[in-house]
């Protein structure tokens, strides 16, 4: 999901609007918006695209100079209106609103014991927990609340929060989840990407660290860190292929990793070639990366409709199927006759890939060969990226030869973990790579451990 906020605005929803076309690559399915006008809240919410629940009109109704807003892909929940976001409710005589990027790990077992004490849910969403959670704690401080709530649960949650007077931002203290703040004029922003504050010309301050409570109200700026610290575990695929290559994750260039995760690649597998193509769009930048790196020029091989969305983020896999053909197509003039590398960020299924290299052999290519700029994902992610099942994911249960031969490629090679590490920056420490490696970060309990790695 994509979280946006912004304090001391006239135009605070437009704003917001505006951030959240820029993270409309975050979720697709249900896009809302609630502001405050210092006295009560404002909500509008609906499921689809940015641009298909707003109109001028309904903007307007959202009066204010602060508001949050959240475009939604499910995790945890399930689709449906009732778990889109924001949600907002009466919080002790004072309005509240929350949006969530992340996934909670302890939430079923959290909201079995709220229901056991009278809560009753109006949805099935891990982010209502936390909004039980705050409105039961007996202070009065709206911040104090918040990290009485948080330290109940477990997990990914970079929150935003708005009262009639307040908004807070909080990254939980292994900083899953990016978030980072913003200044456009006098008006403060906090956003999951900087891509949203490039789009409002506004200007980039900082990323919110792993653990950090900022409160903006019209005493400025306050940095709390109210938790105990723990080692950081920032989402290495955030930097693979979740976020906007035009962002800053964690104050990098996504852009700069991916292009690097290319260039190691070659250097990991390289092959004789005349032509390297991305996967579009995500394989695009590690693809120049590698054409670079190799010397072996750079081609489009493969044209993407703009029209379609993300093809694994839609519900079935029967959708799926279609979906690849739907969104992608062959360039036969680039492709006939050729020794063709493809470059893609992650292989899931193995859908996408096979027929992806079923559609180049039908259009002349003549070898194919597929580098992944990322290590086999081989476990399921539980912080707010929606891998399925373990059981689904082939290289669970698949060595590299068989996904080559699965998917019909003439090789395949996967960047290593360390390649992926050379590519952020990192030696490795301070991000979390559970996917790839199966160390989580935090443990879920026991009963949901069962549920999950099934
Ligand atoms: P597959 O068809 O192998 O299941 O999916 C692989 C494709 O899904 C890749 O092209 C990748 O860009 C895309 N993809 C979209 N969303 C995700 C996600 O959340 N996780 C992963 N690993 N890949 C995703
Ligand atoms: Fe990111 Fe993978 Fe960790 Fe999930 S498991 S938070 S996708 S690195
Ligand atoms: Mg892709």
């Amino acid at each position: 999901c994509g979280v946006f906020g912004i304090w001391g605005h006239p135009e605070a929803s437009n704003l917001t609007y505006l951030g959240l076309h820029a993270l409309q690559h975050r979720g697709q399915e249900a896009a809302g918006i609630v502001s405050s006008d210092g006295t009560s809240l404002h909500l509008h919410k609906e499921l689809g695209l940015v641009t298909d629940v707003f109109d001028a009109g309904k903007l307007a109704k959202l009066p204010g100079s602060t508001a949050i807003g959240h475009v939604r892909y499910s995790t945890a929940g399930g689709r449906g209106i009732k778990n889109t976001q924001p949600f907002a409710v009466d919080c002790g005589g004072k309005p509240l609103a929350i949006a969530h990027n992340g996934n909670l790990v302890n939430a079923e077992s959290a909201r079995r014991t709220l229901e056991g004490q009278g809560a009753i849910f109006f949805s099935s969403s891990d982010t209502e927990v936390v909004l039980h959670l705050v409105a039961r704690q007996p202070e009065r401080e709206l911040t104090e609340r918040i990290r009485l709530a948080l330290e109940q649960v477990h997990g990914a949650y970079s929150l935003l929060f708005l009262s009639d007077d307040q908004l807070i931002g909080v990254r939980d203290p292994r900083g899953f989840r990016p978030l980072i703040l913003g200044k456009l004029k006098g008006a403060w922003i906090l956003a999951s990407e900087t891509c949203a504050l490039d789009l409002i010309e506004a200007e980039y301050v900082r990323e919110i660290e792993p653990g950090e409570m900022v409160v903006i109200d019209r005493n400025g700026v306050k940095s709390l860190h109210p938790f105990a610290p723990a080692p950081a575990a920032r989402c290495v695929f955030e930097h693979v292929y979740f976020a906007r290559p035009d962002s800053l994750v964690f104050g990098r260039s996504v852009y700069e990793s991916r292009t690097r995760q290319g260039a190691i690649l070659a250097k990991e597998h390289p092959v004789e070639a005349d032509l390297v193509i991305p996967c579009p769009d995500s394989g695009v930048p590690a693809a120049i990366g590698y054409a670079e790196a190799s010397g072996i020029p750079f081609g489009m091989g493969i044209v993407r409709s703009h029209y379609v969305g993300r093809t694994f983020i839609e519900p079935t896999q029967q959708i799926r199927h279609f979906g690849v053909k739907l969104k992608l197509n062959a360039l036969r003039r680039v492709l006939e006759g050729k020794r063709v590398v493809v470059v893609d960020d992650s292989i899931v299924r193995g859908t996408t890939s096979r027929k992806v290299v079923k559609m180049l052999r039908a259009a002349g290519a003549k070898e194919i060969h597929m580098r992944i700029s990322s290590p086999p994902t081989s476990w399921p992610c539980y912080y707010g990226v929606d891998t399925p099942t373990r059981s689904e994911l082939i290289s669970a249960s698949h060595s590299v030869e068989e996904i080559a031969k699965y998917i019909t490629a003439d090789t395949l090679g996967y960047l290593s973990l360390e390649g992926l590490y050379e590519s952020v920056g990192s030696d490795g420490k301070g991000f979390c790579d559970a996917c790839f490696s199966g160390k989580y970060p935090v443990s879920f309990p026991v009963e949901e451990e069962k549920r999950l790695l099934r």
